[in-house]
């Protein structure tokens, strides 16, 4: 298949351009007229055209609405840790096939957004079973669907009730880890690295675990509080360290020198009226940076909403439209170590966009208004669904 257009081809800004799709992966890239021959020649006007967005950080296996809780604390309330667990009650009370069409609507909303790589979390569990439900229930739900889904395992996202910080992370480690790995259900382990959640020492102890089971490392950290699990993801490999509200310039060099991605999510910092990462400063460093959404249960429900992250990290984080594009697809897949999606480069997994405007600054003027006319995942277009 030859893909043409007289549009742009973003972020790289090629136009007009064309690309050959050869057993779902880009196996030529350049200008029209010096493209090779194809049979199945197929235009696409004056669209742009993007690589398929990466979401590397999204918690959709919970059941329950907290909307009344957003009200609250925009009013004044707390927030407290106390929001997790009233989504744990509801998520564990909901049976197998609820939770999954909950999960399902949301993937589908997201690739209906034009997001073609999706990072999902447990953690609304907070049991040896119940984490092991929810993560089997992502891994079917995602064999359904064209995108491609990349698994986390956040077991490590409050303490429930009944327990100590020590005893819980102690069975994280020791029982519920070797238990997801055996079963092949996570990618990825990650823990909420922060004040009033897992200190550093038994975020290490879990970490160690997560390497022992011979799964990725990825951490919540420095949302809450300047705690150090920064530096201490950057020593223990983690493939990415997410949020970021309150790191200082210390954080901000040790990223630059390392190679674990600093992944920003603009929504959750608006909607909890918090500090805002500081993108300019990393970029700058020369870190590399992912965008995503966050979506979950209790900060920022929003899934399907990547376009809005992107023109968000343009507008609110003060990065370029081609920063923002690129931190949402090639920096969410250096996060999820897929270095083969998110570029439009031969060699690269054929998953590309074409949307309802005709340049990338769309995303920052329209904020949230952009959509996908046309998708393909590996090459494949995919068929469009009406999300929920
Ligand atoms: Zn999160």
């Amino acid at each position: 298949m030859l893909l043409t257009g007289t549009g742009r081809l973003a972020p790289i800004g090629l136009s007009p351009w064309a690309i050959q799709v050869r057993d779902g992966r880009i196996a030529w890239i350049g200008a029209p007229d010096e493209a090779p021959p194809d049979a199945d020649r197929q235009s696409l006007g004056d669209a742009l055209v993007t690589p398929g967005l990466v979401d590397s950080h999204t918690h959709p296996a919970f059941a329950g609405d907290r909307s009344d809780e957003a009200a609250a604390r925009l009013e004044g309330a707390p927030s407290t840790e106390g929001g997790i667990l009233r989504t744990v009650r509801a998520t564990r009370a909901a049976d197998d096939e609820t939770l999954a069409a909950l999960i399902a609507g949301r993937l589908r909303a997201a690739l209906a957004a034009g997001t073609t790589t999706v990072e999902c979390k447990s953690g609304y569990g907070l049991s040896l079973a119940e984490e092991v439900r929810h993560l089997r229930l992502i891994r079917s739900v995602a064999e359904g669907l064209p995108l491609r889904v990349v698994t986390t395992f956040l077991g490590a996202h409050a303490i429930p009730p009944g327990t100590d910080l020590p005893t819980y992370a102690a069975h994280v480690a020791d029982d519920m880890i070797p238990a997801v790995a055996a079963e092949g259900l996570a990618d990825f382990v990650d823990v909420f690295a922060d004040a009033g959640f897992f200190d550093l020492g038994t975020t290490e102890r879990i970490a160690n675990a997560a390497a022992d089971a011979g799964l990725g490392l990825r951490l919540h950290a420095e949302q809450l509080r300047r705690t150090g699990a920064t530096e201490l993801g950057i020593r223990l490999g983690a493939a990415s360290v997410d949020h970021l509200e309150q790191l200082d310039d210390e954080g901000v060099a040790a990223l630059a020198a390392s190679t674990t991605v600093a992944t920003l999510l603009p929504a959750p910092a608006i909607v909890l009226r918090d500090r805002l990462p500081p993108a300019r400063a990393l970029l700058d460093a020369g870190a590399t940076v992912a965008l995503a959404s966050d979506a979950n249960a209790g900060t920022y429900a929003g899934f399907g909403t990547m376009p809005l992250i992107l023109g968000l990290g343009a507008t609110l984080l003060g990065m370029t439209v081609t920063e923002a594009l690129t931190a949402a697809t090639a920096g969410g897949a250096m996060a999820l170590r897929l270095p083969d999606i998110g570029r439009l480069q031969v060699g690269a997994r054929a998953d590309l966009v074409a949307w309802d405007a005709d340049h990338e600054g769309a995303f920052a003027l329209r904020l949230g208004a952009v959509h996908p006319i046309r998708t393909w995942v590996a090459g494949t277009q995919i068929a469009m669904e009406t999300p929920l």
